[in-house]
This record gives structure tokens, C-alpha cells and sequence, in this order.
């Protein structure tokens, strides 16, 4: 699998159960009461960002709306533009239960073409310095042939 496409861990969910969530989906009778919506398989919150980790469109409407085309990093504002996971995608744990994180608002960003084109640079290095000292040396936890993220590195 892509390892931009975001996680969905329960996409076999029945209906009634959050497929983004895992919860039940409640709503409330004529009467007060309260109960299982099982027509339903979205909460209307997940659904948002769901639609933000996989819709390339509304994402970037979502992040225009916060930053303003302001770039993250030289603070330009009249150039173009694109939306970057500040935390690269390749370096995310799938296994991870809480891996859609970095999909979501707090790890997207805008940055100005010219900067991401050095961000992506500067990773691109890192991961194959990475991969070359790998061959070398062999893997540390001998499990996985992907570099990935630390918990401490993850401030959110
Ligand atoms: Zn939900
Ligand atoms: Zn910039």
C-alpha cells in the first residue's frame, strides 16, 4: 500500500459503528430518548476529517482557511503554494493505532512551492543516508527495512 493513503482501521465496521471512529453512532428519538442510529456509518465530525486525510481538494480548501496562503516557513504570501505533512508520511508507523494523527489539521501545513521543494529535498537525503547506513550496518530492531518515527519525536 502507498504509504500516503491514509489508515482506516475500521472500515468493516457495521453499520451503527463509526467506521473513522470506532464508536457507536447515537442519535436523539422525538422523545428524548437516546439510541443507536444504525443507518448510519459516519459521525459527521470523523467524517470531516476523514475528507481531510483523503480528498486532496478539501484539504487544501481546509488549510487555505487556517493559514491564509501564509507559508510556514519564510512567510510568504503571494506565491503558490502546497500543503505538506510536516511529519513525513514514509516515516509513520501503520501499525500505529493512532497513525491518522498525521493526517490530520495539527500535522498539515502550508508551505510556499519553493520551500517544500528544499523540505522534500532535505528528507529525501536523511532517508537515504538512512537506508545506506542500514545496508551497512544492518537494522537495530531487525523488523522493519522503513525508517520510522520515534514517540518522542511526535509532539501531538
Ligand atoms: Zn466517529
Ligand atoms: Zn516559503
Amino acid at each position: 500500500m502507498d504509504h500516503r493513503t491514509p489508515p482506516l482501521r475500521f472500515s468493516d465496521a457495521p453499520r451503527g459503528v463509526c467506521r473513522f471512529c470506532g464508536d457507536e453512532i447515537l442519535k436523539r428519538l422525538g422523545s428524548g430518548e437516546i439510541k443507536s442510529d444504525r443507518r448510519r456509518r459516519w459521525h459527521n465530525r470523523c467524517l470531516e476529517v476523514y475528507k481531510v486525510a483523503h480528498w486532496g481538494d478539501v484539504r487544501r480548501w481546509a488549510v487555505r482557511q487556517r493559514d491564509g496562503g501564509l507559508c510556514a516557513v519564510c512567510g510568504a504570501a503571494d506565491k503558490p503554494w502546497e500543503v505538506d505533512h510536516e511529519y513525513p508520511l514514509h516515516l509513520v508507523d501503520r501499525s500505529d493505532p493512532f497513525a491518522m494523527r498525521f493526517w490530520m489539521m495539527a500535522n498539515l501545513v502550508t508551505l510556499c512551492c519553493d520551500c517544500h521543494k528544499e523540505k522534500s529535498a532535505k528528507e529525501a537525503a536523511a532517508r537515504a543516508k538512512i537506508v545506506r547506513l542500514r545496508r551497512k550496518f544492518g537494522h537495530p530492531r531487525g523488523h522493519s527495512s522503513e525508517p520510522q518515527l520515534q514517540r518522542a519525536d511526535i509532539p501531538f
